[in-house]
């Protein structure tokens, strides 16, 4: 294939957006459309307030939006157009009927996959952008060859998974550790790979783009998410036992990521991993391992996300058990709600669980941050939670608490010291950097005394908390004597 001049991306979500706005960046001679069909999410590309909050990523589509960077709701003509058509759209968990709660919910990729075979009269690159389940691009294959009213129009499918970590989009984007590109053996699928390897060569060192068969990269996408979540299961794990026995994990994961075996990412204890991706994906794994007969793998990538519940339910359980076993009444200050620092993305926050569990001990919450607004935060604590394989509800039972529960019980605010007025405990859900800036002198004098602080990342200074007299829990640090 020559080389590529038309890019169209479907989805314009927190990766088709930034990763197309860098290719636009790093390839000014390629003219790159982001479409969706959520009007509103594009106007908010072409405006000055982006639809995500991403360190950086005003700047870069800022640099070449409007240039050969366009936002579009005109799915049809813009695919129509393009060399290459990225796949970016979401694969939710699937909520209903076979494999409801587990496997992957590829609608909207289908419906994708229609349009573009229903609009092309030129032959394309379809690139799987989205984490799909291995064995995706020979479903999507028969979608699309069967729809295209055209037979000289050639599909050859790449499966491109993104590995961008929300919040450092940007930076991951530019020095990604590698770019993954799976193709077909065969001559088409070679010539397609080169082709889309030529887009990222013109900023990514040619070591680090790797070629793989379709099947091992879709595969390697879900792997390296559920490696990733394991790792912090793991590091969570052995908080409890430190609580348990006096060790300190901070201490323990130190001791650990020195060894150059291990080294020293995602060693960090906290409340449990969240985002739009880890669970979705392993649940994902666990389903397609159970779909071809291996129960014990399957089991095994289970507890991952069993160990992640536990740990938010122990957090609970701290905070409850340390303010003498309840909390009715008491005011609560929860400091950050997005699931990881620098991003506002609340999608499986683990800060949803926590509250759940201290409204339903009747605790009047007020929380801040800095990225989540009134309204996402009220429609994400009173919207219906499935949960399955819960120890205590049916399959598919709903968490119950009605949206007059949470305006009654709960208050969101702009200012992290209005935020913990008053309050009888401070519980900190989000890493953002600015809270350990926060002068706690002034909010521990407007606090209720006895003070608590539960800090469910472990960013703070505690020596210097219980100095000015707060009580201090921590996951996996020895506790209060
Ligand atoms: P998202 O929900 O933010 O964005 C998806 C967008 O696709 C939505 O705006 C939706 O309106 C649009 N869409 C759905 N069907 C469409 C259609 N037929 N035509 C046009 N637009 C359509 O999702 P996301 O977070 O960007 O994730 C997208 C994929 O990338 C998922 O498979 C996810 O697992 C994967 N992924 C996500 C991350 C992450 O950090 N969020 C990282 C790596 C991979």
């Amino acid at each position: 294939m020559a080389k590529p001049t038309r890019i169209c991306c479907i989805g314009a979500g927190y990766v088709g957006g930034p990763t197309m706005a860098m290719i636009a960046l790093k390839c000014p001679e390629i003219i790159v459309t982001v479409v969706d069909l959520n009007e509103s999410r594009i106007n908010a590309w072409n405006s000055e307030t982006l639809p995500i909050y991403e360190p950086g990523l005003f700047e870069v589509v800022k640099a070449c939006r409007g240039k050969n960077l366009f936002f579009s709701t005109d799915c049809r003509y813009h695919v129509a157009q393009a060399d290459i058509v990225f796949v970016s759209v979401n694969t939710p968990t699937k909520m209903s009927g076979v494999g409801a709660g587990k496997a992957a919910d590829l609608a909207y990729w289908e419906g994708a996959a229609r349009m573009i075979a229903s609009v092309s009269t030129s032959s394309k690159i379809i690139v799987e952008k989205s984490t799909v389940p291995v064995k995706t691009a020979e479903a999507i294959g028969k979608v699309l060859r069967r729809n295209c009213p055209h037979p000289d129009v050639q599909f050859e499918i790449l499966s491109n998974p993104e590995f961008l970590a929300e919040g450092t989009a940007i930076q991951d984007l530019t020095n990604p550790d590698r770019v993954l590109i799976g193709g077909k053996e065969t001559e088409s699928g070679r010539a397609a790979v080169a082709a889309l390897a030529s887009v990222y060569a013109h900023w990514v060192p040619a070591e680090r783009i790797l070629c793989a068969n379709l099947w091992s990269a879709e595969l390697s996408k879900l792997t390296a998410n559920a490696m990733l979540a394991q790792r912090i299961s793991s590091v969570n794990s052995i908080s409890a036992l430190c609580e348990a026995t006096g060790a300190d994990v901070q201490q323990v994961a130190h001791a650990l990521g020195t060894d150059s075996r291990i080294g020293p990412k995602f060693l960090n204890a906290s409340v449990g991993f969240g985002g739009s991706c880890f669970q979705k994906d392993i649940l994902n794994l666990v389903y397609i391992c159970e779909s071809v007969g291996l129960k014990r793998v399957a089991d095994y990538w289970h507890s991952v996300i069993q160990i992640n519940d536990y740990q938010k339910h122990r957090f609970v359980e701290m905070v409850i058990g340390s303010m003498f076993n309840t909390v009715s009444g008491k005011k609560i200050a929860i400091l950050g709600f997005a699931f990881k620092k620098d991003t506002g993305d609340t999608r499986e926050t683990p800060a949803i669980d926590v509250c759940h569990g201290l409204i339903a001990d009747d605790a009047r919450l007020s929380i801040y941050d800095p990225q989540v607004q009134q309204d996402q935060i009220f429609r994400d604590l009173s919207m219906p939670k499935f949960q399955w394989d819960h120890p205590m509800l049916p399959n598919g039972a709903q968490v119950p608490f009605s949206s007059r529960e949470i305006d009654r019980t709960v208050s969101v605010s702009s200012d992290p010291y209005k935020a913990c007025a008053g309050s009888h405990a401070l519980c900190v859900m989000t890493e953002w950097d600015e809270f350990k800036a926060l002068d706690f002198d002034r909010i521990f004098a407007s606090m209720s005394k006895p003070a608590f602080v539960f800090d469910g990342r472990n960013i703070l200074d505690h020596e210097r908390l219980r100095s000015i007299g707060f009580i201090v829990y921590a996951l996996g640090k020895p506790l209060e004597p």
